[in-house]
């Protein structure tokens, strides 16, 4: 557990800010230990505090410019850099550690549900999951990006830490091929069906058989369609 470095005392599990003196603990960017701040005002505000965030240089790479805000300590990324940070301060992750995972789900977030704008279009951001059994929902503008509150990021980095990038590929991967193991079971019950007849590409070519000039031909499909997908 981390200790507030304004008065040491030992910080709640899931907040950055501490109960004894109430200031806000900076813990994401610690273990970016290249971190170098080239602070200036950016155009864009905080979506929690409504004031100017500042754009600093994490250096990674050369120039690796984000958004802070100095009030709540919370970071906005454009789209993609936030996994390049992910992918660039945490290495060599090879196991997956199921039960750390389980201990880290709980997300650090002071705020609850609520909904927040993007920095850049002022646009009501989308929450989504941050892959699996982060526990982190994270707040993303499709054009601009993703805003982390304080503590979010340092959460995330533990997460890759136990392997939770891993798993989510593990998981896409175990979705992938149940689905086409779905599809190929559809296929096998309409060609086995009398008459049914099923093309060589999938559904996909479900309109085109729609167009066909066999009245027959369209019924059968349609039937076995609307019975296999309802
Ligand atoms: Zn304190
Ligand atoms: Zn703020
Ligand atoms: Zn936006």
């Amino acid at each position: 557990m981390a200790n507030c470095s304004n008065c040491s005392a030992p910080l709640p599990q899931n907040s950055i800010r501490c109960d004894f003196c109430g200031s806000r603990n900076d813990v994401d960017l610690k273990g970016v230990h290249y971190y170098t701040t080239h602070e200036t005002d950016s155009a864009r505000t905080c979506p929690r505090c409504n004031i100017p965030l500042k754009t600093i240089d994490l250096k990674l790479d050369g120039k690796f410019l984000i958004e802070r805000c100095d009030e709540c300590l919370g970071l906005f990324f454009d789209p993609g850099e936030l996994e390049a940070l992910l992918e660039a301060t945490v290495t060599n992750v090879f196991v997956i550690d199921r039960s750390r995972l389980g201990n880290i789900t709980i997300a650090p977030n002071d705020y609850g549900v609520s909904y927040v704008k993007c920095p850049v279009c002022a646009k009501i951001m989308n929450r989504v999951n941050f892959g699996a059994k982060s526990g982190v929902i994270v707040d993303r503008c499709k054009e601009h990006g993703v805003w982390l509150d304080g503590g979010e990021l340092r959460h995330l980095m533990e997460w890759m830490k136990a392997g939770g990038k891993l798993l989510d590929q593990e998981r896409q991967e175990e979705r992938k091929k149940a689905e086409a193991e779905q599809e190929r079971e559809r296929r096998d019950k309409i060609t086995q069906m009398p008459g049914g007849r099923y093309p060589d590409n999938s559904f996909d070519d479900y309109g085109s058989i729609l167009r066909t000039e066999d009245p027959d031909l369209f019924h059968i499909i349609k039937k076995a369609v609307d019975f296999f997908t309802r």
